[in-house]
């Protein structure tokens, strides 16, 4: 069937757009204009633009059926995709066409687009990242799909009572998701449990898995991929007929709902591993349904095993779908009937592995008894894998012992656990770090052993950010006079050319309109005085992040307002935004001190046009696209050699605001393309942190060398800012892990700096436009093009 002629065009005038939603409103929402309420035209104008999109994504599928390419399959956990309406007006170009139709038919603009729902299906910087790369692989024709899990309840809603965080649950399909496309038709069976017989695995427990897929359209491109979403659905096997008959209705129920639970919800951990057997469970199920359906599309056009490798490149964001590979080795080897050897070659052509960590905390592991009792099968696999990998590891380090220890897929002490990154770094050809200096760190710290064993297989892949989203779309002053500086819109596919805008600095009207710009966006977000500098630390809150240094800052501003009025600097709106997870007390204690720091500010009239503390609940990408276009100041400031890369500091660069930071993650990067000029530089680098850190740290020793310092922590200590902060004061004058006290002094000094270069507006906006001018290295563009090139090695069909 030839897709590219059987389609009636959607017509692109006004009138045409406008007959269209006319005609949905009434034959796909069933209602009429008389009686529509603000939701219904918003599913109908979601169906109206979606309608244009999918017209492309049927081109896109047969180009990609026509050419039978290589295929990059990119598997994650979480994909936090942010709002999807306004992106795709954008990319359908339909953002001029959308508004005329509704205030046509009577509707409110504003109030229909406000109900669009972001789907929250990630945590943070990893799920965000693979929503970028999304984006950039659609806008670089090449043919991939995004699998991943479709969770009935997203990262929860944060909500504050008394300054302390609650979550709520966030039931995000509550009314239906109109951009999605179910295909019950491509279920896939799950086994879970059970033995492993003569015929081989025998599972107890078998679910299904149902898939629906989201769009993913390129920008200025025909091209529209998916990402394919599961669904855990009980299998109708699983209804115990017997106890139908028994009578036992209720409990055969029962245990179907149980199947479903495998996709009932995200885990809100961010950085530390979650060990529950449930989790274990989506893990596999992610896998398995993906793996089968990675396959099924390979034989729609190749026969031979051989020809997988060549067709099909999978890569593994993060550890949580590594199960891949003993379940890819399951599959060749006991339902295809190859042999060992053969299928230990194909799986180690096929699959890459993306590390995002250094926290030791944040390596999973999962007991030996626990995936032995649910994937017995598998567990026997990696056993043959670690045997044979550590039959290597003696013959390239003979009478080597501690290597055994350190690269075995097992772990022995204090409990036998299996290593998930080992085995991921066991069963991939490339493994890549997330920033130079992370990948860096990786070889030289976390996998040492195995960057000796196989030098070849480690690279970097410096992360990026979609200038779609986070510039075109949040920012659209801004990117108006972008464009108008490099005289067009290329630099939205090419974001290079930003570095055009440089000589512009030094053009007394340009900096005039750039701030006018930025002063836009702050009075947009309705924080009172565009005038204050916009301080923002936006990120999920982890002691590693440093969120307790920011805040150890803001009360210091806030005491020399009492007693050194003249050392107090400009006026600041100081900005936090991010979620703890539920389970972790320290992060949440300085969400309630800030919150309580928040209202002391308030209260105390010396503030009054001086200082303010706001944190606005629930940060997510919605938020975060109100925020950074706002924003003038960046925090980065966490403890060297912890953050990975980061992308939050990459956002908020290429919208021009400046870096206060640590030489950490891609913080390293963005200094060295911006320029140390244009980038406030603080504290210890990772190798003076490390050493602090494994010598005799004194935190104490900082307190009582430094006023202001002890001035501040005296405050928290002695309950001024509530029971929470008496908490953090305590965690920093005890172990202090991430080194607070030894970069607050530098901190501080650094901060004292930005408000004497923030009293030169012209410098301030000339190091601003500089910041956007050389950031542009950090387009997901770019990310998506070095992995093309060190790890995925597959090239561009276009429709
Ligand atoms: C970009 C982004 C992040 C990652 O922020 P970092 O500062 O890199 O940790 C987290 N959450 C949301 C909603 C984001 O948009």
């Amino acid at each position: 069937m030839d897709l590219r002629n059987g389609l009636r065009p959607l017509g692109s005038t006004p009138a045409e757009f406008e007959q269209d939603l006319l005609s949905n409103l009434y034959y796909r929402r069933g209602t009429t204009v008389e009686s529509a309420s603000a939701q219904d035209a918003y599913e109908t104008l979601a169906l109206t633009v979606r309608d244009r999109l999918a017209a492309r994504r049927a081109r896109t599928a047969a180009a990609h059926y026509e050419t039978n390419p290589r295929w990059v399959y990119y598997l994650s956990a979480e994909y936090l995709l942010g709002p999807q309406l306004e992106q795709n007006l954008l990319y359908s170009g339909t953002t001029d066409l959308a508004p005329a139709a509704l205030k046509a038919l009577g509707f409110s603009p504003e109030e229909v687009e406000a109900l669009d729902v972001e789907p929250g299906l990630g945590n943070g910087g990893l799920g965000r990242l693979a929503a970028c790369l999304l984006d950039s692989l659609a806008t670089l024709d090449i043919p991939a799909v995004g699998y991943g899990i479709r969770y009935d309840l997203g990262i929860f809603k944060q909500d504050f009572e008394n300054g302390e965080q609650v979550e709520k649950p966030d039931d995000w399909t509550f009314q239906g998701d109109p951009w999605e496309f179910p295909a019950p038709d491509d279920w896939q069976t799950v086994g879970f449990y059970g033995y492993v017989g003569p015929e081989g695995w025998v599972p107890g427990e078998i679910v299904h898995g149902e898939p629906s897929h989201l769009l993913v359209p390129g920008y200025g491109t025909e091209t529209v991929n998916i990402v394919r979403l599961w669904r855990a659905r009980a299998a109708q096997a699983s209804f115990d007929l017997r106890r139908f008959s028994a009578g036992q209705y209720a409990e055969a129920v029962q245990e179907a709902v149980k199947a479903e639970n495998i996709s009932k919800v995200l885990y809100p951990d961010d950085s530390t591993e979650m060990g529950r057997e449930l989790r274990l469970k989506q893990q596999y199920f992610l896998v398995s349904c993906s793996l089968r359906d990675i396959i099924r599309r390979f034989r729609f056009r190749n026969s031979d095993w051989s020809d997988f490798p060549v067709k099909t490149v999978i890569q593994l964001n993060d550890t949580h779908p590594t199960l891949a590979i003993p379940e890819l080795m399951r599959l060749l080897v006991d339902e295809e009937k190859l042999d060992w050897e053969q299928a230990w070659s194909l799986v180690r052509q096929t699959f890459a592995y993306t590390c995002h960590t250094l926290l030791p905390e944040a390596l999973e592991t999962w007991p030996v008894d626990m995936l032995g009792r649910l994937l017995p099968r598998h567990l026997e696999i990696i056993y043959r894998i670690n045997a044979e990998l550590l039959d290597e590891v003696r013959a390239t380090f003979p009478d080597d012992l501690s290597r055994v220890r350190n690269l075995s897929l097992i772990q022995e002490e204090p409990q036998r656990r299996v290593r998930m990154a080992n085995l991921a770094v066991t069963g991939t050809f490339k493994v890549n770090g997330v920033a130079e200096l992370h990948s860096q760190l990786l070889t030289s710290t976390t996998f040492a052993d195995f960057a000796a064993l196989w030098p070849d297989k480690f690279t970097n892949v410096t992360n990026g950010v979609t200038p779609r989203r986070f510039v075109r779309l949040a920012n659209p002053g801004l990117s108006a006079l972008i464009t108008e500086g490099l005289g067009s819109e290329d630099w939205l596919r090419d974001l290079s050319l930003l570095s055009g805008l440089a000589p512009l600095a030094d053009d007394a009207s340009f900096r005039a309109r750039w701030r006018s710009e930025k002063r836009h966006a702050k009075s947009a977000l309705g924080l009172g005085d565009p005038g204050a500098m916009l301080d923002v630390m936006i990120k999920r809150f982890h002691e590693y992040k440093r969120q307790q240094l920011k805040i150890l800052h803001v009360i210091t501003l806030y005491q020399r307002l009492q007693s050194a009025p003249g050392r107090f600097g400009v006026p600041r709106t100081v900005l936090f935004g991010g979620k703890a997870a539920p389970a972790y007390y320290a992060a949440k204690s300085i969400i309630k001190t800030i919150n309580a720091v928040a209202a002391a500010v308030a209260a105390d009239p010396k503030s009054s046009g001086l200082l303010r503390v706001v944190f606005p609940a629930n940060y997510n990408v919605t938020l975060a696209e109100k925020i950074i276009p706002a924003a003038d100041l960046s925090e980065q400031i966490s403890m060297a050699g912890k953050e990975a890369s980061g992308t939050g500091n990459m956002k908020l660069a290429l919208n021009g605001a400046l870096t206060i930071g640590t030489l950490d993650g891609a913080n390293v990067e963005i200094r060295d393309r911006v320029g140390a000029d244009n980038f406030f530089l603080f504290g210890l680098d990772a190798p003076a942190a490390l050493s602090l850190r494994s010598g005799d740290y004194q935190p104490r020793s900082y307190y009582e060398a430094d006023d202001e310092l002890r001035a501040a922590l005296d405050a928290l200590s002695n309950g001024v800012f509530g029971g929470a902060g008496q908490e953090v004061a305590q965690s920093l004058l005890g172990r202090d892990e991430y080194l607070t006290l030894a970069d607050y002094r530098s901190y501080i000094d650094k901060q004292d700096e930005v408000a004497a270069v923030w009293q030169n507006q012209e410098r301030w906006t000339r190091m601003s436009i500089l910041n956007t001018a050389g950031s542009g290295f950090f387009s997901s563009d770019r990310t998506v093009s070095d992995y093309l090139e060190r790890i995925w090695r597959a090239s561009p069909v276009r429709p």
